[in-house]
């Protein structure tokens, strides 16, 4: 079912989420399960509600000489509905071997309708105003899209790997059944389709965080990749609420070790000497990308985004920040949560309590792409 979207324009995708990876056994429970093993055509039905195990570990024998995962088998119910780990899931099961045949994957075939209206619920609140979900929405679609039309994961991976995304940090939460309420529905039916593509008319990624904490960057600000259309736009909307303000310490000597990091990362503006002592730092302001540097009375650019690649995502909560020089260190008062590239959430929803439309949102944060319904 992967990248099905290419060849059927009207119908709606399904989308295949891996929802549980490295599985030494698999149990699916269902009313009624159709199960099919691809691998000697075996159907088998069950009558009422059963649970059908897989011991994973058993199947090596598959991939000898392979080392590409099997779609082992297919789950389905009459019902629409099957159960792993306790949480009800829509749509389908599929089961595949870990490339050397010693573990499972479990992965939800899943229309992509359903799938938006519980991940709604994970990377917003289902308590939020329609108009945020919905701005929500068409992202998490477009992200979502993107992906199986790219077949990304399987490129990644240099083989098939029979799904699109996981149901993880890594790419979006979402999936299970019973997250989806009458309005992350509701958001996800009433924008059914509809993507963000570049001006080009490119499907290209579509990127969400929490908290800008001021004004969103681009791709390139952040990860050094170029995506057509983004642009850095002024969001003054999440101020104040969501996720509080941050500050911390950072002592000298960890400052010099990052410079001698980036240094070897061809980084900075320009080479450092081996040995350096004095670190002075150009008064800096939350409003900048990058900070301005004298190591050794020669001047140095780094951006911003490369203190917190290097010192993480818990040291930089947001790449929105400004360092101030203190004896023995620096101070870094800093605002939002998350990388700041894209859809500002905090500010979708301030924007949808002032009476903005999602298309009207969207345009602010994405005022050089076009919005168009697909299927
Ligand atoms: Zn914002």
């Amino acid at each position: 079912m992967l990248g099905t979207f290419e060849n059927v324009s009207a119908a709606a995708p399904v989308v295949s989420v891996r929802i549980g990876k490295s599985l030494r056994a698999i149990n699916v429970t269902g009313l009624d399960l159709k199960r099919h093993l691809l691998f000697n055509d075996d159907y088998k039905s069950y009558t009422g509600k059963q649970t059908v195990k897989f011991n994973c570990e058993t199947y090596t024998t598959l991939n000898k000489h392979r080392n590409t995962p099997i779609l082992l088998a297919t789950l389905e119910s009459p019902t629409g509905l099957l159960s792993y780990g306790n949480i009800k899931y829509k749509g389908l099961f599929k089961v595949v071997t870990s490339p050397r045949g010693d573990s499972c994957d479990i992965i939800n075939d899943i229309p992509m309708e359903d799938y938006i209206s519980s991940l709604l619920t994970k990377e917003m609140n289902s308590t939020w105003p329609v108009e945020a979900l919905k701005a929500q929405a068409v992202a998490a679609r477009t992200y979502a899209l993107h992906k199986m039309q790219s077949q990304q994961v399987s490129k990644e991976l240099g083989s098939e790997a029979f799904y699109d995304l996981e149901s993880s940090e890594k790419h979006q939460v979402g999936g299970a059944f019973f997250d989806a309420t009458d309005t992350t529905i509701n958001a996800s039916y009433a924008t059914k389709g509809e993507v963000l593509l570049t001006g080009e008319g490119k499907l290209r990624p579509i990127f969400f965080h929490a908290k800008c904490g001021g004004r969103t960057l681009r791709p390139d600000q952040v990860w050094h990749n170029k995506e057509e259309s983004y642009q850095s736009v002024n969001c003054p909307f999440c101020h104040g609420i969501g996720p509080k303000n941050w500050s911390r310490v950072i002592g000298l000597d960890r400052i010099k070790t990052f410079f001698r990091w980036a240094n070897n990362q061809k980084l900075l503006s320009g080479p450092l000497e081996s040995d350096f002592s004095s670190v002075v730092l150009v008064p800096d302001n939350i409003d900048r990308f990058t900070v301005n540097f004298y190591i050794n009375d020669r001047p140095y650019i780094v951006e911003k985004a490369v203190l917190r690649r290097y010192f993480g995502n818990v040291v930089f909560p947001s790449n929105s920040f400004s360092l101030e020089m203190r004896s023995g260190g620096f101070m870094i008062n800093g605002e939002g949560l998350g990388h700041g590239v894209g859809l500002c959430q905090m500010g979708a929803f301030a924007l949808a309590k002032q009476g903005w439309s999602y298309k009207k949102i969207l345009a602010h944060y994405f005022p050089d792409h076009v919005l168009k319904k697909m299927y």
